[in-house]
């Protein structure tokens, strides 16, 4: 067959061409918006659905229910029952939400970025540059999910209300689950601050693991979190010292990943910093732990809440002291210096 070749160029003003045209804001909305009413019609009707929300939903792969009916029940997928209540995920729905957000998102990046800020008085003619690519995450944030299970985790991040996700999600057998593509924000880290960042989504991958909050991790997610940091760390170029946990982050309202979580092995792999053998260690005299721990990133507003944390992480050691012991201030004193080059 003969290949009929289209100049690079024509194909260039085509896709740009088709990229201004779309109006993606409200589009998308419009179309999450009329979702959710048919989703909430059928669910408040059951039999009575719309036509619109019945063939939508009859056309889902894994033919998710609107609410949890004998039917719905025997679903596998869509339909999972905790300890506390009947909880399920409807991953059509959930999946066409992102599917329409991402969308959305990229409509809006292929716009013109005169488009950013129309207020703005722009020279006459758009020159767009020929030398860009898509921005990096530059941290790892690492969580536990203080839930009972990786369904009851999806159940809440495929819920709007709850406001909260993360890129992947470790199940105890060592399932990866991916949520959100690895360029977006997923909503994870929250308020906080590290060193002088303030907006930890902006610049980061949020990893969830299946844990109660006080459970040991299993091998099997320890083995497959490390899969996924070694490829983070080779496709983004994160530098060692920049994966941390919740609680380093944000030392005031969170404790995650828990005590038992093995951040030697990690370290040991590449994966945030550590301290070496401090048996023959010196502090020096004027020392100031408060400024080390600064240094090494934490926020040292509430001074107390940031020395549990950093015991919990580096020491492996639950205690609600506030004041470091000497065995910890050698630790901190070994980590510090870590930072100064
Ligand atoms: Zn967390």
């Amino acid at each position: 067959m003969k290949k009929i070749l289209i100049p690079a160029s024509i194909l260039f003003i085509a896709i740009s061409a088709c990229s201004r045209k779309s109006v993606p804001s409200s589009s998308s909305k419009g179309r999450i918006e009329q979702l959710k009413k048919e989703r909430e019609l059928a669910t408040q009707s059951g039999d009575n659905a719309t036509p619109a929300a019945k063939s939508k939903h009859k056309k889902s792969k894994h033919q998710p229910s609107l609410s949890p009916t004998n039917e719905a029940l025997n679903n596998d997928v869509a339909i999972k029952k905790t300890r506390d209540s009947t909880l399920y995920f409807d991953s059509a729905y959930a999946n066409y939400v992102y599917e329409t957000l991402a969308q959305a998102y990229a409509d809006t990046i292929a716009m013109s970025p005169e488009n950013n800020d129309p207020s703005l008085d722009y020279a006459k003619g758009f020159v767009g540059t020929t030398n860009f690519n898509m921005r990096k995450p530059n941290f790892v944030i690492i969580h536990h999910t203080s839930q009972n299970s990786v369904d009851e985790t999806l159940h809440t991040f495929t819920l709007e209300r709850t406001g909260v996700s993360a890129h992947y999600l470790i199940g105890k057998d060592g399932s990866i689950h991916h949520l959100v593509n690895d360029y977006l924000r997923a909503w994870q880290a929250g308020a906080g601050k590290w060193g002088n960042i303030t907006d930890m989504n902006s610049c980061s991958v949020g990893i969830e693991l299946d844990n109660d909050g006080y459970a040991p991790f299993t091998d099997k997610q320890i083995n497959s979190l490390l899969v996924v940091l070694e490829s983070l760390k080779k496709r983004f170029g994160i530098p060692q010292a920049n994966f941390i946990g919740h609680e380093d982050w944000a030392p005031v309202r969170k404790n995650d990943p828990n005590v038992n979580f093995p951040w030697a092995i990690l370290a040991a792999k590449g994966f945030g910093n550590w301290w070496s053998d401090t048996t023959n260690v010196q502090v020096p005299i004027d020392f100031n732990s408060t400024q080390a721990l600064r240094i090494i990133g934490y926020d040292i507003r509430d001074l107390g809440r940031t020395v549990i944390a950093f015991r919990r992480h580096f020491c492996g050691v639950e205690s609600t002291d506030t004041a470091l012991s000497p065995a910890e201030v050698k630790v901190l004193y070994c980590l510090y210096t870590k930072y100064m080059y």
